[in-house]
């Protein structure tokens, strides 16, 4: 099949690719000229695990980039609209969908050929329906469901593992304005044989997409506040948590003694420092907007957020249970990206950590293994940046494990080396407690000094 993907951030980019490895031809569209001459330079855009070989097997063969929206369009079946779908304080904020809405529509009006559009961003329910159809009629001054097809098609990869999450699917949903443009998805789709597909129509595709987010963002904010009550009356929530996690409707027991299957989607029922990214906090704050907007209010979810907005604050309490005062102290700032796997650190938890800090005129020094030019172009040279773990933390008073990297595993061994031994907080309770001399760790009581 011919595709446009219309985006190539995250999702688009990686959709485009792994379509493209699987024998579909596809055209990568962004508005970034950068971007795409990177694209077709095989170089990505963005980290992400084995993207680079995925460029290199298909730029060039089922693969291209283009900034020509039209000429994309009109050389393709069916085009993935990809583009971001940020909060704006108030609700969701559509205007990159209504853009590329109306330069599609604009290209269908010239096109004598059936085409299908198929929303893949996240949009709050309707959206495909209310705001995408109406402006591609307006544009092409034809009717939907007749002329051509309309779709929406969440998308459910996670960064960090987008390239195995899309070419291994648990599900895919195919909301459909009609027969026509769903049989479009399912020819799509048809690469991925023994998945399964929920076939429903546009509105509830749109509703699956926030009712799955939702759920993740809330067991993180549940597993939060416990891990706070934990702390607070000298309970250790690691082992409160394997306790719960331990029950047969968390983690099954399978027949004849097989091993039980970890991590599952307990490892959503973790404390840490918070959530954040692209995806979880804008969209359970869309979430919360729209209901209210259907006159459906959601006080879960808006504690939810609530309490995910204090969580960084809680490493800055620990920090300061030890240094009052925090002017010229050098804190270690391990972890920038929002989760590992990733460079990319919209509304990591790390942000406001690291904003905390300088505004107490502390000596920030940061590390992330993938994330710093990213952290550059957000803090300039308002903190310092180190290249490896071991330099970052030579001569810092503290240590903040913001990020659940797999090297930060190694910082026992490495703080054992310095005398007197900085004080870890560990955001994500990633190294044993008693490993270092000075540990304070979320949902640990703090030290007794
Ligand atoms: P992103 O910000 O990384 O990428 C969006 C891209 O769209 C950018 O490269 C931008 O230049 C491009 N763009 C904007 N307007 C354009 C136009 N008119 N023409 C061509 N290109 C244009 O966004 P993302 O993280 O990939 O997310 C995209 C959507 O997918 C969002 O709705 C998001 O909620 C959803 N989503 C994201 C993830 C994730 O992990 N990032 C996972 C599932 C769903």
């Amino acid at each position: 099949m011919r595709v446009s993907v219309i985006g190539t951030g995250y999702v688009g980019l990686v959709s485009g690719a792994c379509l493209a490895m699987k024998g579909h031809d596809v055209v990568c569209v962004d508005k970034v000229q950068q971007k795409i001459g990177q694209i077709n330079a095989c170089t990505p855009p963005i980290h992400e695990d084995g993207l680079a070989d995925l460029l290199c097997q298909t730029v060039g063969q089922t693969l291209h980039g283009t900034t020509d929206l039209r000429d994309a369009v009109l050389n393709s079946d069916i085009s993935l609209i990809a583009v971001g779908t940020p909060f704006d304080g108030n609700e969701i904020d559509l205007r990159y969908i209504r853009d590329v809405s109306r330069q599609i529509g604009e290209v269908i009006k010239d096109k004598d050929a059936y085409h299908v559009v198929v929303v893949k961003s996240t949009v709050v329910p309707g959206t495909t329906d209310t705001v995408v159809t109406p402006i591609l009629e307006e544009a092409s001054g034809k009717r939907a469901g007749q002329d051509f097809g309309i779709g929406m098609n969440p998308e459910f990869l996670k960064e960090g593992e987008a390239i195995t999450d899309f070419m291994h699917p648990d599900r895919i949903v195919i909301g459909g304005g009609d027969d026509r443009a769903i049989a479009a998805m399912d020819e799509l789709y048809s690469v991925f044989p023994n998945v399964d597909i929920v076939r429903t129509n546009p509105a509830t595709a749109e509703m699956i997409k926030y009712t799955a987010n939702s759920l993740l963002a809330t067991l993180i904010s549940f597993s939060n506040e416990i891990g706070n009550l934990c702390a607070k009356v000298g309970v250790d929530v690691v082992e409160a948590m394997e306790g719960m996690h331990l029950d047969k409707r968390f983690t099954p027991i399978l027949p004849e003694n097989a091993e039980r299957i970890w991590p599952g989607f307990i490892t959503y029922l973790a404390a840490g420092c918070g959530f954040g990214g692209s995806c979880f906090p804008k969209d359970v704050k869309a979430l919360i907007a729209y209901g209210e907007n259907a006159g459906s209010p959601m006080p879960l979810l808006n504690a939810v957020m609530q309490t995910n907005n204090k969580q960084p604050g809680q490493m800055l309490d620990r920090l300061k249970s030890h240094f009052p005062d925090l002017r010229g102290k050098r804190i270690a700032v391990l972890g920038l990206a929002f989760k590992p796997g990733t460079d990319d650190i919209r509304e990591s938890p790390a942000l406001t950590i690291v904003h905390k800090l300088l505004t107490e005129q502390a000596e920030v020094v940061a590390y992330d293994p993938v994330a710093r030019h990213e952290a550059e172009a957000h803090f300039s040279d308002s903190i310092a940046y180190e290249d490896e773990l071991s330099r970052a933390i030579e001569g810092a008073d503290a240590l903040m494990i913001v990020t659940r990297w797999p090297e930060f595993s190694k910082l026992p061994e490495l703080v054992k080396t310095f005398v007197p031994q900085p004080l870890v907080i560990d955001g994500r309770r990633m190294i044993p407690k008693d490993s270092v001399a000075n540990y304070e760790g979320i949902g640990l009581q703090g030290l007794v000094r």
